[in-house]
């Protein structure tokens, strides 16, 4: 039995919602005959209505769901519907919430599930697992499985804003720290490291590190960076954990996140920025980091995003607690205020 799946399609052309019956035609002959569910959110829908009505027009029947919130309880109800309406194809048109939502519904409903991101913000659109909310309390990770299918057009990614293409640039370069972190665990729990998923996440690496294109908003960077994502999730998917992919400038994010709810800041922007001082921790080649963030002039900055000296050292000293279990360079870092002062400094003069 395979451990793991592969999407049959990734594709990143100008134009390819128009052809997504066809694109498809090999894995499902008639699938415009099927059932489709497509499920976006109400803003989406109102930005993109011409779009929208252009991937409809792929089914005969095909009904659009409006995603609100975004949790748990309504991606298991969204999976009821699916499986109550006979719907065999799930197409998720948006980014984030979205993605998730789909995604966690095709995989309970075990519907075909097409994704068609609208942003290139992180590589969680081509990974194995969901966060949704549930009652009240924090956001959870659920398991499921990668998209048959991942089509991206290169004008709808074109038209987002730019913060979103730089967030996903972070989210890649925070795979540099990730890998070594993934290291350590091995070395100190004994459990294998997965070769090829540790090979493919470099390789996801490699392609933003020593990218040529210099216009981020062009078509064959958008290839670039599309492929380096899908390779990020086909790491987790291959691996069966997010450790190809997250490491202790993760732990900085998600400590962020779960101490200091106040600060707003891209998920691949607050890993970007944890990937400079888990670098320092690590020993690791800084002048590569330095090199890739300046080349591409990603605002990692922490004032920019109103994280203070403050909460920048309490948000690494943080970190270990928001996953426990994870074994890091954070176990033996130099995590005393003074240090971590010191390299806010560092990162707050070199990024004026
Ligand atoms: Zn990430």
């Amino acid at each position: 039995m395979n451990r793991f799946r592969l999407p049959d399609h990734l594709l990143v052309e100008e134009g390819i919602f128009s052809r997504i019956k066809d694109v498809m035609a090999d894995r499902e002959p008639k699938i415009d005959l099927k059932k489709a569910l497509l499920v976006t959110d109400e803003n989406l829908s109102k930005i993109y209505a011409d779009m929208l009505s252009t991937i409809r027009s792929n089914f005969k029947n095909c009904e659009t769901y409006l995603v609100q919130g975004g949790s748990f309880e309504q991606a298991v109800a969204l999976a009821k519907h699916v499986v109550m309406e006979d719907i065999s194809v799930v197409v998720g048109f948006g980014g984030g919430t979205v993605l998730d939502m789909a995604k966690y519904a095709s995989f309970v409903s075990k519907a075909l599930y097409i994704c068609l991101p609208t942003t290139l913000s992180n590589d969680s659109l081509v990974s194995p697992v969901s966060v949704l909310g549930t009652d009240g309390l924090k956001r959870k990770t659920f398991r499921c499985t990668i998209p048959d299918a991942i089509l991206v057009d290169v004008s709808v990614i074109m038209s987002a804003p730019e913060i979103q293409l730089l967030a996903g640039i972070g989210d890649t370069i925070s795979k540099y720290t990730a890998l070594k972190d993934w290291k350590i665990d091995s070395a100190v729990t004994g459990k294998a490291i997965d070769d090829f998923a540790y090979m493919i996440s470099k390789m996801a690496f490699n392609a933003i590190c020593y990218n040529e294109e210099k216009s981020i908003k062009s078509k064959s960077f958008i290839k670039v960076l599309a492929q380096a994502l899908v390779m990020g999730g086909l790491a987790m998917e291959i691996a069966g954990n997010s450790r190809p992919s997250s490491g202790s400038e993760h732990l900085f994010c998600h400590s962020l996140e779960e101490n200091f709810p106040e600060i707003r800041i891209p998920h691949g922007i607050a890993v970007a920025m944890g990937t400079y001082a888990a670098t320092i921790f690590h020993n690791g080649n800084m002048e590569k980091i330095r090199r890739i963030l300046h080349q591409y002039n990603l605002p990692v900055k922490p004032s920019a995003w109103k994280i203070t000296e403050d909460i920048f050292v309490k948000a690494w000293q943080m970190a270990p607690a928001s996953r426990a279990e994870r074994r890091t360079v954070l176990d033996t870092a130099d995590l005393s205020t003074q240090n971590l002062s010191r390299i806010y400094g560092m990162i707050e003069k070199e990024f004026a």
